[in-house]
């Protein structure tokens, strides 16, 4: 699942390929909005909000995307075959480049007025320009009997984390995933660790939180049930913990991150 470093770097392809151009295609394959058409406006900016993205068109409207699961933006020059078959959701082009979304988990078309409807709850981002370490503490605070690690996924709190982050931070900090948010001593050391986390991964591909790049060597914990510890020896713990059918998974070591 795409985590916040992932969706930013794509919202730098995407301005990349589309800001200031007029687009010369424009395709909604949602049912919702088949019938919506932007040729012939011109493409204002792509953000990033958490793991939101936000395509600004001229005319005051704002095409809302998100990859949850496994969706991706493919940037290419125009003409190209299109990827992705009956899973595009969405084709944005212009003369020189096409963007195509493969299995996007959302699609939406709103005013960019409207955009705090659909962003205006989610926590500081974590690769965002208004980054603000104290607002999440305050906000994670909120809910004091909650899991640290249930908290650290809901956006409304931080946005950006999802669970690869999640483990590795855990791990970096030795807080067991299921301890009370009221019981971790030190949140915003916590939170200002994920965000150097993501940050210093969000000009490459792949995640890396040991400095290590080579394959097999990029994390402490995550991808890595079973195995002994970096650090300590320990086997790998690998569970479930929440609600939400793709974000449950967890990994820790019961060493260096004992309940
Ligand atoms: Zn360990």
């Amino acid at each position: 699942m795409p985590e916040g470093d992932a969706v930013y770097r794509t919202a730098a392809r995407l301005r990349g390929a589309l800001d200031g151009q007029v687009l010369t295609r424009s395709e909604f394959r949602v049912p919702r909005h088949a019938t919506a058409d932007l040729t012939g406006r011109t493409v204002l900016e792509t953000v990033s909000r958490g793991k939101h993205l936000l395509t600004r068109v001229e005319g005051g409207l704002t095409v809302h995307t998100h990859l949850r699961m496994d969706g991706s933006w493919q940037v290419a020059p125009a003409g190209r075959s299109v990827p992705g078959g009956d899973r595009v959701r969405l084709i944005l082009a212009n003369r020189q480049w096409q963007a195509v979304g493969v299995r996007l988990g959302m699609v939406d078309l709103l005013r960019t007025a409207d955009e705090g409807k659909v962003v205006g709850h989610l926590g500081p981002d974590l690769l965002g320009d208004d980054w603000d370490p104290a607002e999440a503490v305050r906000r994670l605070s909120r809910d004091p009997d909650t899991t640290i690690g249930e908290a650290l996924l809901d956006q409304r709190n931080l946005a950006g984390i999802g669970t690869i982050y999640r483990a590795e931070t855990l791990f970096l900090r030795g807080v067991w995933p299921w301890r009370r948010v009221g019981d971790v001593g030190d949140l915003e050391g916590l939170v200002t660790l994920a965000q150097r986390l993501l940050a210093a991964n969000r000009h490459h591909a792949g995640t890396v939180t040991t400095g290590d790049r080579r394959p097999a060597h990029q994390t402490w914990v995550y991808g890595r049930a079973g195995r002994p510890c970096r650090r300590c020896g320990t086997r790998i713990s690998r569970g479930e913990m929440g609600t939400g059918p793709q974000e449950r998974l967890i990994m820790w070591c019961g060493g260096c991150q004992p309940g």
